[in-house]
């Protein structure tokens, strides 16, 4: 369950998820503002009183969006910033093995090594395997 990350790997990871959180976070930042924005020159006005409400509705409003598939991956960020701080990142969360600097170079999110990413997509994970 060892990490095979260098440290000198680990922290050219990380600084990568650091740029791309913030860059994902300013994406939604200013897209949030963009719309509020809109929103606030629709209603006169008379919601600059409770912005936070209007951002949580917004925040509804354009779930499906671009807005979503940001929101997600700035989750992911902060999960894999959580497993580097806990020295579980980089390894697979299915078998345990070592994700490998390269997948992570190209997937820095990445919570499976390629095999175990592969057999999930094909579905039926864990077929064959009776035991828990
Ligand atoms: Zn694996």
């Amino acid at each position: 369950m060892r990490p095979s990350l260098t440290p000198e790997q680990l922290e050219r990871l990380a600084a990568i998820l650091d740029r791309r959180f913030r860059e994902v976070r300013r994406e939604i930042q200013e897209s949030l503002e963009r719309s509020a924005e809109e929103h606030f020159i629709d209603l006169a006005g008379q919601v600059r009183d409770s912005a936070e409400e209007a951002m949580a509705d917004l925040l509804v409003d354009l779930g499906a969006s671009f807005l979503d598939r940001h929101i997600r991956e700035h989750r992911d960020i902060e999960l894999a910033r959580a497993r580097i701080k806990a020295a579980s990142y980089g390894v697979c969360t299915d078998c345990g093995d070592p994700i490998g600097f390269q997948r992570l170079l190209a997937y820095p999110t990445a919570k499976r090594c390629l095999p175990c990413q592969e057999k999930r997509e094909r579905g039926h994970p864990g077929q064959g395997t009776p035991s828990l």
